[in-house]
């Protein structure tokens, strides 16, 4: 099971993460965006490491709905509503517990996934982060049709994930800011794709 500990662990890290890769994704946006998104992300994420305390005694779905609207009131940009939905819609199928099996785990992670696809209205090869999340979600739906177990289950998705950032280096873009540029957006990582796979990536770290 994957208990409150876990994603308190796991919202923690990111943070942490966040501040340590800030000029990284800034870095990548410089080049095909408005050289924010790092900056956006870490004003986001020290709004939610200010209340995490507070919040840890609230049940996993009011947790992630806090996260999420903490993302979604101070990110901003688009990475703000996009990674908001995703956190905010992960807390529900949590159903109101303080813990979850990998079966409800993996039914979070989708309806995140796809708040995020209904939201931006993108899809697999416009450059976007959904060009990691899609493919990371149907790798671990694969996996677990397999029964194949969590830890290398989410190991196969996030290798999946960073497949589909690099898949970005070539595109040119058709969702975003990085749409404007054409054709000279191609030879540059979509920096939402890369804030994704270190999402992921601390969601499959501190996995037990
Ligand atoms: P902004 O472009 O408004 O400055 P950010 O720099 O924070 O916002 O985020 C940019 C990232 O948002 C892009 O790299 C891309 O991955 C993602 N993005 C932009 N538009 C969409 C969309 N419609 N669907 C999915 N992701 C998107
Ligand atoms: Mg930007
Ligand atoms: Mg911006």
């Amino acid at each position: 099971v994957l208990d409150k500990a876990y994603f308190v662990k796991v919202i923690a890290d990111l943070a942490a993460i966040v501040e340590e890769q800030r000029d990284y994704l800034t870095g990548l946006d410089s080049a095909i965006g408005d050289g924010d998104h790092g900056l956006n992300l870490s004003i986001g994420f020290r709004e939610v490491t200010k209340n995490l305390g507070e919040w840890q005694k609230e049940n996993l779905t009011i947790l992630m709905k806090k996260i999420g609207m903490a993302l979604l009131g101070k990110v901003g940009g688009s990475a703000g509503p996009l990674y908001g939905s995703l956190f905010m819609k992960m807390g529900e199928p949590a159903a109101g517990k303080d813990a979850v099996d990998f079966n409800e785990f993996y039914n979070m992670l989708k309806v995140g996934i796809e708040a995020v696809e209904m939201r931006g209205k993108a899809v697999v090869g416009e450059k976007t982060m959904v060009d990691a999340l899609r493919p990371a979600l149907d790798t671990l739906a694969g996996a677990i049709e397999e029964g194949v177990e969590p830890k290398t289950a989410f190991e196969k998705m996030l290798d999946s994930a960073k497949s589909g950032r690099d898949s970005t280096i070539p595109l040119i873009a058709k969702k975003g800011r990085a749409m404007r540029l054409g054709e000279r957006a191609i030879g540059h990582v979509d920096p939402g794709a890369a804030s994704s796979c270190i999402i992921l990536e601390m969601f499959y770290k501190n996995m037990p």
